[in-house]
């Protein structure tokens, strides 16, 4: 039986660095998405800055697993309070079957979102740690640009907050072709970049510097669950990441500096011409 968190008052703060201010009905609209940079648009420049930009100014839209989307905002939904994600079941009929035996009842993405919700819920350990404000918009500069953020779950009192992922699996191994290692999820997403920004951000808007926690579930049958936190040097080196690439990225968005093209990405294949010829010695990548 899913039981509800104890529910707490939501922060209504929020604040800008821009005459701008960003609600809950409009933080992912895309034109807050062109006044602030988020640490999403951030890895999205890092991954392809051409097919970032495209997207950014509304001219590609990228070919999306919407229903992992889907199943990870139901899961978020039901931690941020009832409302929400009785709200949230409202807006998205599509969980249910339409046809077929299973009509009538939750399609198989969303019984597996049921079965993580179900895991957090009825650990002790869980409902002790995800304690404080849900979904906090944060806003503040880092660099000398705007950036916004919004936060699972911020606990200013007791100086933590906690980001939930969903994940295939917790100790599912990714190659990195740059170092030449095996990573795991948390790095293979950059995660320790978000979790960066969200403590800056934090600390600007609230003076608390707040120590980040990821809380993970996988969707296997049944689910595993992680609580993780991050070693300094990693949220260190995230923030160098962004200090050291944001203004050549920034300079794209203004139109001051030609995107690169990563040349492998589903945008940069629409767009690739058969101009050059390359040697079947250089064709793979990593
Ligand atoms: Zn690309």
């Amino acid at each position: 039986m899913i039981k509800n968190l104890s529910k707490t008052k939501s922060t209504s703060k929020t604040s800008s660095t821009t005459s701008e201010t960003l609600t809950p009905a409009n933080y992912y609209d895309r034109w807050t998405d062109q006044l602030f940079m988020s640490a999403t648009w951030f890895k999205k420049f890092l991954a392809c800055e051409a097919e970032a930009l495209a997207e950014l100014q509304g001219k590609w839209e990228p070919c999306m697993k919407s229903t992992a989307l889907v199943v990870g905002n139901w899961l978020h939904s039901y931690f941020e309070s009832e409302e929400a994600h009785a709200k949230f079941v409202d807006e998205h009929p599509e969980a249910i079957s339409s046809r077929g035996p299973s009509k009538g009842h939750l399609k198989k993405e969303f019984k597996t979102a049921e079965s993580m919700i179900e895991a957090l819920a009825d650990d002790h350990d869980f409902n002790l740690l995800y304690q404080g404000d849900k979904e906090v918009i944060v806003t503040g500069e880092i660099g000398g640009y705007p950036w916004k953020g919004k936060i699972d779950c911020l606990n200013l009192k007791q100086g933590y907050f906690v980001d939930l992922k969903t994940t295939d699996d917790i100790y599912k191994s990714y190659w990195n072709p740059e170092t030449r290692e095996k990573e795991p999820f948390v790095y293979a997403y950059n995660y320790p970049l978000q979790m960066a920004v969200y403590q800056e951000l934090i600390k600007q808007q609230f003076g608390v510097t707040c120590k980040p926690y990821i809380v993970a579930v996988s969707k296997q049958d049944p689910p595993d669950k992680q609580a993780i936190d991050l070693p300094e040097y990693r949220l260190t080196n995230a923030m160098n990441q962004i200090l050291g690439s944001q203004q050549h990225i920034q300079d794209v968005i203004k139109g001051r500096a030609d995107p690169i093209q990563c040349g492998h990405c589903a945008y940069c294949r629409s767009t690739k011409k058969l101009e050059s010829v390359v040697s079947a010695d250089n064709l793979l990548i990593d």
